[in-house]
């Protein structure tokens, strides 16, 4: 199959080409663009790129896609005849009428399901085809399996047993996103890969920084596999089992199964069991998002923690499992606090409204997961407390590096 796939086919007697930009915000190894340039080299005709706006809420985020991608427009210029920047709104007045056909990166979130829908109705009523292309995950999806993997164990030889397509491909044009994601993988490498297997530790900066330049597709997941690997540094393989199987997975979750995003469905029937039974278990705090996102919970790893999601529009990935257990304890209900988890992890996180995010709280609900031994609140799903933080790691010290960097911005 590969990762192109058409959505509707028609036949026109046009010769341009349309790309509508919408998740693969660069150049190299854009899978989408290079299958629009093929499509431009084969009709003779031209070819149009609109970058799209993301649809983000988030002033942050907003402000993080546009200075990565002030470029972009000048880099295309050189591969393509015309290149247009839109929002959503005004994609719908454009005259798509005039193209042979249109190119899509693939949407696997419910909003971007719904664009390329809406796109598929006008190409319809005008006699366009519509081909999306899997640009943004390392193997594409569709090929890797046709079903939801439960876990990480069934989905990983999936994607390993595809590896003999090709990977990297040409167009070394480097736009600013793509940039910033080379330096931060470069100092990766240099300095924390060969630690990455302590990378679960808080107070430790093991970790790559890259989720939110994979978001936008700055970046593609196979050029940083093609990278590490070759470095062969101790650490990769840990690495990659992230950026490859977790990821992956996650993209797996969202695109198979419906309710991804809803408190009914995410998870396991054995975890809503659980939920049912230990429903009305007495909780000694209840809190709320205000408390959140003002840092005023009783517990300093926590609020840390959430110092640096609401500041700095990150979190450590380790206590981004410890958050959303602490709000499954802390919430009158299980629905209350996935709906709110859910809705702090698209508000503030950089890396926020992506496959990785809805995946990465319903695990906290049990998803991908197995049953752990009964407690009280959490039943049989996996159990978070400080202890285990104290116990691990020199939680005191990331609580002192979060409060550090809260001074600092507070003086500028
Ligand atoms: C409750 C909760 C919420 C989360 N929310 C998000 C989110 O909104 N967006 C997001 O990208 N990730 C999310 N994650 C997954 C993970 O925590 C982040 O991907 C990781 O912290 C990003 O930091 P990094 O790029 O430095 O990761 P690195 O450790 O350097 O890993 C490299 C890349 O691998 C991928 N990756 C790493 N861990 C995971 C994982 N557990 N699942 C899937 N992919 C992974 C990411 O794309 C990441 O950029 C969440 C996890 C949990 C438990």
């Amino acid at each position: 199959m590969g990762r192109v796939r058409l959505l509707h086919y028609a036949e026109n007697k046009n010769k341009n080409i349309l790309y509508i930009m919408n998740k693969s915000f660069r150049i190299r190894n854009n899978y989408s663009l290079y299958e629009a340039l093929n499509r431009k080299e084969k009709h003779g005709g031209n070819l149009i790129v609109f970058i799209m706006k993301p649809l983000e809420t988030s002033k942050r985020n907003q402000q993080f896609f546009a200075n990565h991608t002030k470029d972009l427009e000048e880099k295309l210029s050189l591969l393509s005849d015309q290149v247009k920047r839109l929002d959503w709104q005004d994609l719908w007045v454009q005259e798509l009428s005039q193209y042979r056909g249109i190119v899509l990166d693939k949407a696997y979130l419910r909003e971007d399901f719904s664009q390329v829908h809406k796109i598929v109705e006008v190409a319809k009523n005008q006699g366009i085809s519509v081909l999306e292309v899997d640009s943004n995950v390392f193997q594409p999806a569709l090929d890797v399996t046709d079903k939801e993997e439960y876990s990480a164990k069934t989905i990983r030889d999936k994607i390993w047993r595809l590896m003999l397509q090709p990977l990297v491909l040409m167009k070394e044009e480097t736009h600013i996103g793509e940039q910033a994601a080379f330096d931060l993988l470069n100092q990766f490498i240099e300095e924390k890969l060969i630690h990455y297997e302590d990378a679960n530790d808080p107070s430790k900066d093991y970790r790559s920084g890259l989720s939110p330049y994979l978001k936008y597709g700055f970046i593609s997941p196979n050029v940083i596999y093609d990278i590490v690997v070759k470095t062969k540094k101790p650490g990769y393989e840990s690495f990659l089992e992230e950026l490859i199987v977790r990821r992956e997975l996650a993209y797996n979750f969202v695109l198979f199964n419906k309710n991804y995003d809803k408190f009914d469905g995410m998870t396991y029937p054995w975890a809503y069991q659980t939920m049912q039974m230990h429903l009305h278990d007495p909780r000694a705090y209840l809190y709320e998002k205000e408390d959140y996102i003002h840092f005023k919970t009783h517990d300093p790893y926590f609020n840390a923690a959430m110092k640096e999601m609401v500041l700095f529009g990150r979190m450590h990935s380790y206590m981004r499992m410890y958050w959303a257990k602490k709000i499954i304890e802390w919430s009158p209900s299980y629905e209350f606090a996935y709906n709110l988890a859910i809705e702090l992890n698209n508000e503030y996180f950089l890396d926020g409204n992506t496959p990785n995010g809805y995946t990465g709280v319903a695990w906290c609900f049990g998803k991908h997961d197995r049953a752990w031994i009964e407690r009280p609140i959490f039943g049989k799903l996996r159990y978070m407390n400080d202890n285990g933080l104290k116990r691990k790691f020199d939680i005191e010290m990331y609580v002192k590096q979060i409060n550090e960097e809260e001074k600092s911005i507070n003086k500028k």
